[in-house]
């Protein structure tokens, strides 16, 4: 028997019309995540005796119990079982939580992962909204639009920052396990790419084209996903592409993709590079996890991840980044990427690939260690991760020019990147 619900039990008022909404510092109740505290999503399988359909746990404080304003930490663990759900289907699941989430009048999500962001408006707060209704929410939306996928679901949301730290720990294995499905996968061992246009309701005439070597900006969709997705749902976000013939073979153009992207973003974006961030770059939207940007003077690129909050060498904070070049437009010079994308072979390969890559955040090296030492490798210079300067380094063009100079850093021998 298939479980049919029709209503989303909360106690405020629910729909797409408040997608767009925002949540002002005045007007704030409590926050989750966004760098002060850690928000994570994740959904996992289980067995059919392991999930009791509709339950919801809160384990850890609520948010009427910190003081106006205020943060703290949170997991939400979704748990799926049925007989046809398939681990492929959990990425999907969790996705939605951005959307149906910020659906929630009063309430604004962002990000994805373990770099979540939920802001709870006071209104929403006194309306009785309270962590719970985030389970019951996601319950009742998962039955409704997926519940051909599953047959149970429940909830688990904790608030106790040790508790939350351990299931990021795990659940990071699971993101870096999904990312690595895509490894062995280059674009031209496929004819087929696929669009998500889940971020439009944000940013219109956004649309991201997922190869299996760019895989999508937010880093929660890459090309394996984006499939199962539209064999979930043939008629969703998620479209088969054929990506025709290239017409650039540098920066990665092909005509069956420029006239898919032209249709969806209503003729707003007439052609998009797979791999350049100078030439007809893809729209960036505000969910994406790292920013790159070119930096003149050093001849390369620059890239900072959302969780760095402090100065870069173009001058901007990943925040006034963001407001710059994730309104779904194309900024030649800008481009929302993946932290995985990173050292995916066809980085950013139409402008220098890699090499180009004179700067990052300390904590963004130190995350991507391993990949980027292969890759290094791969290219030539074991080393690049030990030229790339970081912010102990400088934050400045200026300050960081001889740093690079004295490691030798490839970039300054390439051609002029302008
Ligand atoms: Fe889809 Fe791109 Fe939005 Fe990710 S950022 S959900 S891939 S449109
Ligand atoms: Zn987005």
């Amino acid at each position: 028997l298939k479980v049919v619900i029709t209503e989303v039990p909360i106690p405020t008022a629910f729909g797409p019309a408040f997608e767009g909404e925002r949540v002002r510092k005045d007007e704030l109740r409590s926050q989750c995540g966004g760098g002060k505290t850690l928000a994570v999503e994740w959904v996992t399988s289980k067995r059919m005796d392991e999930v009791e359909d509709g339950k919801v746990e809160l384990f850890g404080p609520d948010l009427d119990s910190v003081k106006e304003g205020g943060g703290l930490p949170l997991a939400v663990v979704v748990e799926v079982a049925g007989r046809n759900f398939q681990p492929d289907f959990e990425p999907i699941l969790e996705r939605q939580m951005h959307h149906l989430v910020n659906y929630v009048q009063g309430i604004m999500h962002m990000g994805q992962r373990d770099i979540a962001w939920y802001r709870f408006g006071k209104a929403a707060v006194e309306k009785g909204f309270r962590l719970e209704h985030i389970g019951k929410l996601l319950h009742a939306k998962y039955h409704q639009d997926f519940g051909t996928i599953f047959d149970k679901v429940q909830v688990k949301l904790y608030t106790e920052k040790e508790k939350v730290d351990e299931i990021a720990e795990q659940a990071r294995k699971v993101y870096a396990e999904r990312d690595a499905r895509i490894e062995g996968m280059t674009d031209e061992t496929t004819d087929i790419f696929y669009s998500c246009t889940l971020c439009q309701s944000f940013a219109p005439t956004h649309v991201c084209v997922v190869s299996p070597e760019r895989t999508g900006l937010c880093g929660a969709y890459n090309w394996m996903d984006c499939k199962a997705s539209y064999e979930i749902n043939p008629t969703g976000p998620n479209q088969p592409v054929a990506k025709g013939n290239m017409t650039d073979e540098r920066y990665g153009k092909f005509d069956g993709v420029d006239a898919f992207v032209q249709k969806a973003s209503r003729q707003a974006i007439n052609t998009v590079s797979f791999y350049s961030l100078l030439v007809d770059p893809m729209t960036t939207c505000g969910c994406c996890e790292c920013i790159a940007s070119v930096l003149p003077m050093c001849n390369g690129v620059m890239t900072v991840h959302r969780d760095y909050t402090g100065e870069t060498p173009c001058g901007m904070k990943f925040t006034t980044l963001a407001g710059t070049a994730g309104g779904g437009l194309q900024t030649p010079g800008f481009v929302g990427h993946s932290k995985y994308n990173i050292c995916q072979r066809k980085y950013l390969v139409g402008d220098g690939g890699l090499l180009r890559m004179v700067w990052m955040p300390k904590s963004l090296k130190e995350e991507l260690r391993e990949r980027l030492i292969k890759r290094g490798e791969e290219l030539g210079y074991p080393n690049l991760i030990d030229m790339i300067a970081d912010e102990t380094v400088g934050v400045t063009e200026d300050a960081i020019y001889p740093f690079l100079e004295e490691k030798g850093h490839p970039a300054l021998t390439m051609e002029s990147i302008l």
